[in-house]
Parts: structure tokens; sequence; C-alpha cells
């Protein structure tokens, strides 16, 4: 038996060969950046819209205390149904939404909503399939389309950032989508979804596809917002996620889940990983849900530091976006990026991000805040 000597696929090939990409990467992954905002150790972290607040002792003490149980048993595979976990999280909307009521066959979860997001198109996209968002928006979104090879079509939005809904329910007429992904607040822009929106494109997709109303931020809305959680009953075609990572300062957790209709999270069980939650995940999770008042305890100040971030961003004579989230979206400037680097240089990271032009900031403490606005002034100074 003869073999040919193998050469590297990444070297030039023969004359009239291809040269090869290695790794074997599918063709449209080659080259790709992955996606992530820069992780730095500064002073002052506004780049991730974290909450900035830790847990308490007693909190910390609990969580340590249930993983310590979980570990006695990680010789076996965890609950795979989550049912203890599920359960708290119903508990938890319920207390968020009374009006919902929601049921823990309603509910899933996963390794942040992120999962669960990816779990949805791996489950309601796939090829052949059309997902749909309105920019600008969410930039992991067009990446769960590319990694199931779902269709990715995106629609605009205003220049307030709101969405017409003549002309999403045109796109959805149009393209008839499988998965309509919809931020409620929106991020980058903090912009809230009215409920009669949601409405109308639950209608508009009809049987033909799902409508995700992403509420990472959902905590945080405004007075009067509603939640669509509301909207369940209304639609089956309706899914809302949410996140511990955000207004529960559970970001290390890695917990995300949504509530739907059962068939809904019967469809995802299909592609789900077997055991995906860990024991620890599982048993950390519940006990962080037991604290809960406490680990949301800073979201109504969040809220009121936010509101004055905003004002306090307008008397500068910035532009800034209405926001319902915890992070602000202001602008605009003819090189963002400078900006963006003279507060890094005084030891505050914010988040180049949103439409030309915009900048991200996420609301931190009080002190955070003072300490972003102090570097801000003299960036501007700097530059005027
Ligand atoms: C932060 C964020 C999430 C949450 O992601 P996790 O995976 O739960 O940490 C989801 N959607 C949007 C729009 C976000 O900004």
């Amino acid at each position: 038996m003869t073999s040919t000597p193998r050469r590297p696929r990444s070297a030039p090939g023969a004359a009239g060969t291809p040269e090869k990409l290695w790794p074997p990467i599918r063709e449209e992954l080659a080259g790709i950046e992955p996606y992530g905002a820069p992780q730095l150790d500064v002073p002052v972290q506004l780049n991730v819209n974290e909450n900035p607040y830790q847990p308490s002792a007693e909190t910390v003490a609990d969580i340590a205390t249930s993983v310590g149980a979980a570990a006695r048993t990680l010789n076996r595979y965890p609950d795979r149904e989550f049912v203890d976990l599920r359960d708290g999280l119903a508990a938890y909307l319920r207390a968020d939404v009374p009006k919902a009521q929601i049921s823990a066959e309603q509910v899933w979860a996963a390794n942040g909503s992120n999962e669960v997001m990816l779990q949805l198109l791996q489950a309601f996209g796939g090829p052949g399939r059309t997902a749909i968002s309105f920019a600008p928006t969410y930039s992991m979104y067009p990446e769960y389309a590319r990694d199931t090879n779902t269709e990715w079509v995106v629609g605009h939005r205003e220049s307030d950032f709101a969405i017409d809904l003549e002309k999403a329910r045109a796109l959805v007429e149009e393209t008839r989508p499988h998965v309509v992904l919809l931020p409620s607040p929106n991020n980058p822009t903090g912009t809230a979804l009215p409920p009669e929106e949601v409405t109308a494109l639950c209608e508009a997709v009809g049987d033909g596809g799902i409508v995700v109303v992403d509420e990472a931020y959902g905590e945080f809305r405004r007075t009067g917002v509603p939640s669509a959680l509301e909207l369940l009953e209304r639609h089956r075609n309706l899914v809302v996620t949410r996140t511990m990572s955000k207004a529960f300062a559970g970001a290390g957790l890695r917990l995300g889940y949504l509530a739907a209709h059962p068939a809904i999270c019967d469809a995802i069980r299909v592609v789900r990983l077997p055991y995906h939650l860990s024991a620890v995940t599982q048993a950390a999770a519940s006990a962080a849900l037991r604290h809960a008042p406490e680990l949301l305890g800073y979201v109504a100040s969040l809220r009121e530091e936010r509101d004055s971030l905003v004002e306090w961003l307008r008397a500068e004579g910035l532009e800034v976006a209405d926001s319902d989230a915890n992070f602000v979206l202001f602008g605009r400037y003819a090189d963002r990026h400078a900006v963006w680097q003279g507060l890094l240089d005084r030891g505050v990271l914010i988040r180049e991000t949103g439409p030309e032009g915009w900048l991200r900031v996420s609301v931190g403490t009080p002190g955070e805040m003072d300490a972003f606005k102090q570097a801000l002034t003299d960036v501007n100074g700097a530059r005027a």
C-alpha cells in the first residue's frame, strides 16, 4: 500500500489547484471573528449591561450550600427536566406579571437566553426557513440564523428606533418568516415594543411561525410599559424569553428561560442536548431564585439612575434614545471610537455599538455614574 505524503492544506496549492482553507471550517464561517465585547480589567465597567451589585453574604452562603448538596450527586446525571428550577421560574414570573399566571409546563430554560434562542432557531428555523428582525438590534440574532442555516432577513427601525407597524407587516407578508425576533426593550437602543404591535405581528405571522419577544431587560421597563407575558394566553405562536443575567444580577450563572405554549417547550426538547443544564447550574439558579427580592432589589434604583443619566446626557446637548433598559444609547459623534478610547484612557469602559456615531453605556452604581460623567466631560472638553 502506498500513501502520498500529506502537505498542510494552507500551503499554496500546485499550479492550477485552488488554495484550501485549514481547518476545514464551513466556508461561510472562515475568517469570522468570534462575537464578544472586550473583557478589560478597568475600574469602571459599563459595557455589557451587567447589574453592578454583588449578592449579599447570606445569598452567597445559601447558593454555596445548594451547590455543595448538588456536588454530592455529581456522579449522576442531573434532572433532565429541571423540575424544581422550572417551578421556581414560573413562580417568579407569576410574581413579576400576575396577569399572566404562567405554569411550569410553559417554562423552558438553558445556559443563558442566548442558548434558549439558538434552540428556538434549531427547532423552528433551519434550511429553507427564514428568520427576521429589525435593525439596529442585538448582534447575536444573525449569528443564530447563520449557525442553524436559517435565511436571515432584516428590516429597519425608524429614526426614533421604533418599529413602523405597516412596514413590519409588509416584511412579514413578503418573507412569511418562521421566526421573528423582537427584543423589548431593544438592545442597543433601549426601545420597548408596544403590546398592540406584538399582537399585530403575532396575527400577521399566524400558525406558520413563532414570534419571540426577547425580554432580557424586561424588569427594567418603565412604569406603565407592560410585559409581553400578558399576551401569552392570546397568541399560541408567542414566545417570551427572559434571563437571570441582567436585572437578576446573575450574569455568571448562565441561566436564561422562556415562557410559551407547552407545545413549543416540547418542540425544543427534540433539539436540546441531553442534560444541558448541569446539576450545579440548576442548584445555583434555584437558590438564587429564593433570593429574588434581594437580587432584584436594586432594579428600582438602577431605573432612577438611568432616567437621571438620560437627563444629564440631554443637558450636555447630546442625542439620547429613550430607554426602558439598564443602558443608554447616546451620540452622535463624528468619531465615536475616539470618545470610546478617551473614556477607556480614563478607566471607564463602555460599548462601541449601534448605528454609526452612537455609543452605549450601561447603568452602574452612583459612584460609577459619577466617574462616567466626569470622564465624558473631560473627553468632550479635550475634543472641543
Ligand atoms: C444580554 C442579552 C441577552 C441575555 O443573554 P444571556 O445569554 O441570557 O446572558 C439576551 N438578549 C439580549 C438582547 C441581550 O442584550
